[in-house]
């Protein structure tokens, strides 16, 4: 039976571990082809390769530079033809009290998580406007919702996310592009780290669920969106935080 998203080509930035991979693998068992972004390329080429079906293809690229994204959309372009999908997932954390945050820890935050979002936005959405088709999927935080004390950078990064997000869902969507954001809450991957027991018995309080979440919990969402069955969702702000944030 054809799966939902065969034919597609997803483009999905920082898909070489975490909830990025768990996306890459999510939407290649949708049956689309990925393209894995990460720095590092090989870990991204270790990512690819670990994905189900075949022609995957990883690249190295910093989301932050606009010129390495241009080429490597470009790259990617040859190699598997137009991205039909596109994750914004790659971010980073430089967390601390408002009064010991660095300009670097405030430019840094704002050029991963943010401007990185735009460059691929920017850098793809062409192709898509020209097809008359495609999906945009900016990976926020629910920090960026509910606000969070020791990261107010990395916050107001997720909250630009969100305005982002709803501006490109209404300045596209005559285009037939849908655009849509994913609030996480916490979900065990490095970024996150390893708890001792007693931390994670106090999250798991304050989670009305009862358990910390996993990249397969965010990918299911992922895999949703990008498909048919979303196709007159647009311009939303979904939580996948196992009720955190209600
Ligand atoms: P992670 O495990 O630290 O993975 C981050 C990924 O982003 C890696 O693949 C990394 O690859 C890539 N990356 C980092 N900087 C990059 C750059 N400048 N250019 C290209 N790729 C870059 O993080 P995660 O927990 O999976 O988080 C993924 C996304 O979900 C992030 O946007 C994060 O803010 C968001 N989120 C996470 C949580 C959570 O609880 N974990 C909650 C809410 C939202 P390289 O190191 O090879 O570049």
């Amino acid at each position: 039976m054809a799966q939902e998203l065969e034919g597609e080509v997803a483009l999905v930035t920082g898909g070489s571990r975490g909830i990025g991979l768990g996306i890459a693998r999510a939407l290649a068992e949708g049956g689309a082809t990925v393209a894995i972004i990460g720095r590092g390329e090989a870990r991204a080429r270790e990512a690819a390769d670990s994905l189900p079906g075949s022609g995957h293809e990883a690249f190295g690229c910093d989301v932050s530079s606009p010129d390495q994204v241009a080429a490597t959309v470009k790259a990617v372009e040859e190699a598997l033809g137009g991205v039909s999908i596109l994750v914004n997932n790659a971010g980073i954390t430089r967390d601390n009290i408002l009064l010991r945050l660095k300009d670097e820890d405030w430019d840094e935050v704002m050029d991963v998580n943010l401007k990185g979002a735009f460059n691929m936005t920017r850098a793809l959405t062409r192709g898509m406007m020209k097809r008359r088709s495609g999906v945009i999927l900016n990976i926020s935080s629910v920090v960026g919702i509910s606000g969070n004390a020791g990261q107010s950078n990395y916050a107001a990064s997720k909250a630009g996310l969100i305005g982002f997000t709803r501006s490109v869902a209404r300045e596209l969507a005559s285009r037939q592009i849908r655009c849509n954001a994913i609030a996480p809450g916490y979900i065990e991957t490095d970024m996150t780290g390893a708890l001792d027991e007693r931390q994670t018995e106090a999250l798991k309080e304050q989670i009305p669920l009862g358990r910390l979440g996993t990249p397969e919990d965010v990918a299911g969402l992922a895999r949703f969106l990008a498909g048919p069955g979303a196709r007159y969702i647009t311009g939303q702000v979904l939580a996948v935080d196992g009720g955190m944030v209600i």
